[in-house]
């Protein structure tokens, strides 16, 4: 993602009422937050939203939250959500964090689905702790998760596709299902939604991992 620092990003997002402000408050009571018990389903690196608001706008008993690193990637999130494609929709809401702190701001068993779409590779060797599926962050999903609860994640990344079920696998987790070519899979890609990178790594002719697993 090309980062740009945008005045009054941060401003911006923090006046919006989709954004969760202080969102460790709302630790174990996420179904306050959307007045319902539905499941909560998260996007960890969300990017511009593409993705989350249309699984919000196709399914609206599922409670989602695109969780971005970013003010000024965010910012285009919650440009997109105040279009009148979106705008309508009460089962999505946005967090500004780093997904480091996610045990913080869910409890135990309070999500029944992460999602990672394209998630940074971060190539050197010595980075690769910061990796979204790295077992790092796989235990940390694991104490949010939801007994039931899965795990996708999308790349077209294939080194990066590797770690991930190299660290899945090490972590204990169960691998459900997988393809190295999404779009041409016809059951995982029954009612796939694509992300901003999807397309465009898509479009230049990348096939698309994707793989489903469920924790320990
Ligand atoms: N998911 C989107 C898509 O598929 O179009 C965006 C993909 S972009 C390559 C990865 C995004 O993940 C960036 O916006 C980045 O800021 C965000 N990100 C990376 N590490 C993160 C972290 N630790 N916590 C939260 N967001 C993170």
């Amino acid at each position: 993602m090309r980062l740009r620092n945008i005045p009054g990003a941060e401003r911006t997002i923090q006046a919006h009422s989709a954004v969760i402000k202080r969102p460790e408050d709302q630790k174990g009571c996420w179904g306050q937050v959307f007045g319902n018990q539905h499941p909560v389903r998260i996007e960890i690196g969300m990017g511009k939203g593409r993705f989350i608001l249309n699984m919000a706008k196709e399914h609206p008993k599922i409670n989602y939250v695109g969780i971005e690193r970013y003010s000024s990637v965010l910012l285009r999130a919650v440009e997109k959500y105040d279009t009148d494609e979106f705008n309508d929709l009460t089962n999505v809401r946005f967090v500004c964090m780093d997904a480091r702190r996610i045990e913080e701001v869910f409890a135990k068993n309070e999500v029944d689905r992460i999602y990672l779409n394209f998630s940074d590779p971060w190539p050197k060797a010595r980075h690769a702790r910061r990796r979204l599926t790295s077992a790092e962050f796989l235990d940390r999903y694991g104490n949010v998760l939801a007994p039931h609860g899965t795990l996708e994640f999308k790349t077209d990344n294939t080194e990066l596709f590797n770690f991930s079920l190299e660290q899945l696998r090490e972590a204990g987790w169960t691998l459900k299902e997988f393809t190295c070519d999404l779009h041409h899979d016809e059951e995982m890609n029954r009612g796939n939604i694509m992300t901003e990178y999807e397309e465009k790594f898509s479009g230049k002719g990348n096939p698309i991992n994707k793989l489903i697993a469920a924790g320990k």
